[in-house]
């Protein structure tokens, strides 16, 4: 068994008023508070960040951006500095999420820019790499989330690793309900573990490696229990606090 802490986050995406995330995290902390051998986030929108952060403050329940600006400040209209996010109670960002490349432009070199800023900015990251369709049937899977974790990591050393999270999300799972097989999954994490090797020596091996993908309560558990998959980065099934809570529970049973 791995000793690497298992890490699931739920991706709210652009869901929740305030009021509504207040409802929804304080029913997830009635139900996970006490959870401390798993490490569970949530990300809201913006505007709900801080509220739901003053809600978890005596949790360990940790509050995640969706994204982030490389800058610091300037004129960059509608943008949010990673120290912005540290200041309303953000421990994690998102980067390089699969709607962030596909729906605004993202770039491989783009995403290392917001990973080095927001590690700088001393937040953790969570970085996305993922497949299209098209690109697993063409047999590209490696090529193309290989080169994406080489671009994240130009930036990084192997002093970054403890702040570093890296999320499998195969872009066909996202919001399709198809989920790779546990089988998929780990080959894909294995491929990377080995690709961080490369990057990072030794260290690689405390890098905790998320999959993202429809992950729900009914999956969870196989997925969870493979070897290289190190909990969960979860989209629709993480905003209802009892379907968010099975996949925890999943994530806990791996620890068993
Ligand atoms: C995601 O948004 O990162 C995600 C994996 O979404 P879903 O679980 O809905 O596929």
């Amino acid at each position: 068994m791995s000793t690497r802490k298992p890490i699931v986050v739920g991706n709210w995406k652009l869901h929740n008023t305030i009021s509504e995330s207040l409802a929804l995290v304080t029913e997830l902390k009635n139900q996970l508070a006490a959870v401390r051998d798993v490490e569970v986030g949530v990300a809201p929108v913006f505007t709900a960040l801080h509220p739901v952060a003053k809600r978890l403050e005596d949790t360990a329940i940790q509050v995640v951006g969706q994204n982030c600006h490389h800058e610091e400040r300037g004129a960059f209209t509608g943008e949010v500095a990673p120290s912005l996010l540290a200041d309303a109670g953000a421990s994690y960002v998102i980067i390089g999420h699969s709607e962030r490349r596909q729906h605004f432009g993202e770039t491989d070199e783009g995403v290392a820019r917001k990973a080095r800023a927001a590690l700088d900015a001393g937040l953790r990251v969570i970085v996305c790499v993922g497949e299209t369709e098209s690109e697993r049937d063409a047999g590209e899977t490696e090529r193309r989330v290989g080169s994406q974790v080489d671009a994240a990591l130009a930036q990084l050393t192997p002093d970054d690793v403890p702040g570093l999270v890296l999320a499998y999300e195969p872009v066909w799972a996202i919001g399709t309900g198809r989920t790779a097989t546990p089988a998929q999954a780990q080959e894909v994490h294995s491929f990377l573990r080995g690709r961080l090797e490369g990057k990072l020596g030794s260290q690689a091996a405390g890098v905790r490696l998320q999959y993202g993908g429809s992950v729900k309560a009914e999956n969870a558990e196989e997925l969870l229990a493979q070897p290289d998959i190190d909990g969960a980065l979860v989209g629709g099934a993480s905003l209802k606090a009892e379907g968010f809570r099975a996949i925890v529970k999943a994530a806990q049973g791996d620890r068993a």
